[in-house]
């Protein structure tokens, strides 16, 4: 019977593969580990609300303050009412303003 002899040769040859293969084993588990953690990332991500006509980043909004357009997604919206700005400096300074009208 040569089975016993047939099947150590494929041991052996199955355990060489095996080494050959290890490294590219670890680097697709690196590859399936960062493709893990990116999903992760974008499902933690906060899903940006009062989207209705889709595409969030694309649309342009208008700074109250300075009047430059910046995407809608980097823009400092106020809850109380419909105004957004480009940074806090102009949020700041367009609460300043209003103080001041308020002062007289
Ligand atoms: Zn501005």
């Amino acid at each position: 019977m040569k089975l016993p002899i047939i099947l150590g040769i494929l041991a052996v040859i199955l355990l060489l593969i095996y080494l050959r293969l290890r490294p590219f084993i670890r680097m697709a588990r690196q590859m399936l580990g960062v493709a893990r953690d990116v999903n992760r990332v974008m499902k933690q991500e906060p899903v940006t609300s009062s989207t209705q006509s889709g595409g969030t980043g694309d649309r342009l909004v208008r700074c109250n303050s300075c009047e430059t357009w910046i995407p809608a997604s980097r823009a400092i919206k106020l809850r109380s009412s419909n105004a957004s700005y480009c940074s806090h400096v102009c949020l700041e300074r367009a609460a300043e303003g209003s103080k001041r009208k308020a002062a007289g």
